[in-house]
């Protein structure tokens, strides 16, 4: 077993105060959580969130009124943008405006004072944004399905990657379900990734037509569910780790050790108001070796029947 140091838990200092307007406002009347909660929230997890967004292109989900008002995508920066956000370089997207990315805590921060409450990124950093260095597997529960089965969900994708000899991590989505990532080296573009997905899905749909469904629609998924594979495509983004979720309760999106996914009750297991205890009694971060697990896809596309 290796040694590793104690998480930080302490917020990384801000190299400059921050006003926050409007700090009272309540965003969430079913937790009372108000604007600065949620930016105190996303100082004192700047720290474990930002290795998950740096150098990224984010969308923030921004919500000026809170959960139950108008909830706007923003995927560019534009006027008025909190300028702590990275615009990126406009060649990257050609046809599009500038993406943002989120770098230091200054500017996560500043995001949730410019009422940013999620954070979505995409499967590419700006460095080599045709090449994704990670494979998503959304577990999206259908209607009438029971937490058991999502969990039971997350393990049969976990073997059939670990068959594939892929090792994945384990997240909840702060919403309804799981998400199940695996870091891949980055040498096949988004389309190669998606159709290994793709094919993985339909595989378990084929196998396991009682759990799972392959294709979208909440007509095919009733008490089955949909391995959403789409969030490999280009230009599609997953909700960051860490970030919370502009739904009831301000679930957050928090990284799990396989081993604790039977002790989860939700994808919102954990909110902005429980997310930093749980964390300071964390002392091992169960993503510690995420980042430095690059994987290949040779072996898994040969095995999928897929041409590398
Ligand atoms: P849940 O567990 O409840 O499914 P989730 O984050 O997985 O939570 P989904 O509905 O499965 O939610 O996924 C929605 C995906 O679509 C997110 O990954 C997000 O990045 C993306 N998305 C959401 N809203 C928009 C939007 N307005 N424009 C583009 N992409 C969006
Ligand atoms: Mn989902
Ligand atoms: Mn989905």
């Amino acid at each position: 077993v290796r040694e590793q140091p104690r998480l930080p838990d302490t917020p990384q200092p801000m190299s400059r105060p921050l006003k926050v307007t409007h700090g009272e406002r309540v965003l969430d009347a079913t937790s009372g959580v108000t604007k600065l909660d949620l930016v105190r929230y996303y100082a004192a997890v700047a720290n474990r969130m930002l290795p998950h967004l740096q150098g990224r292109p984010c969308a923030l989900l921004r919500a000026p009124e809170g959960v139950g008002g108008a909830l706007f995508f923003q995927r560019h920066g534009g006027p008025g943008r909190a300028p702590e956000l990275t615009e990126l370089d406009p060649a990257l997207w050609p046809g599009h405006a500038a993406l943002l990315s989120v770098d230091h805590a200054d500017a996560l921060v500043a995001a949730a004072q410019w009422n940013a409450i999620e954070f979505h990124t995409w499967n590419a950093p700006a460095r080599h944004m045709d090449r994704p260095d990670r494979m998503v597997f959304d577990l999206d529960p259908g209607e009438g399905t029971i937490w058991p089965q999502v969990q039971e969900g997350a393990l049969l994708v976990r073997t059939l990657l670990e068959e594939l000899r892929l090792a994945c991590w384990l997240k909840t989505s702060g919403g309804k379900g799981l998400h199940v990532v695996v870091p891949i080296v980055p040498r096949w573009p988004h389309e190669v990734v998606k159709a290994l997905s793709k094919a993985m899905v339909q595989h378990l749909a084929r196998t396991l037509p009682s759990r799972f469904v392959a294709r979208s629609g909440p007509a095919n998924r009733v008490g089955r569910i949909f391995v959403d594979y789409l969030r490999n495509g280009h230009a599609a983004t997953t909700v960051a780790a860490f970030s919370a979720r502009a739904r009831p309760g301000l679930g957050v999106s928090m990284p799990v050790a396989w081993d604790d996914l039977a002790s989860l009750r939700s994808g919102a297991h954990w909110t902005v108001q429980t997310a930093r205890e749980h964390l300071s009694f964390q002392s091992v971060d169960p993503w510690a070796d995420y980042a430095r697990t690059p994987q290949a896809l040779d072996d898994a596309m040969a095995a999928m029947g897929l041409r590398p």
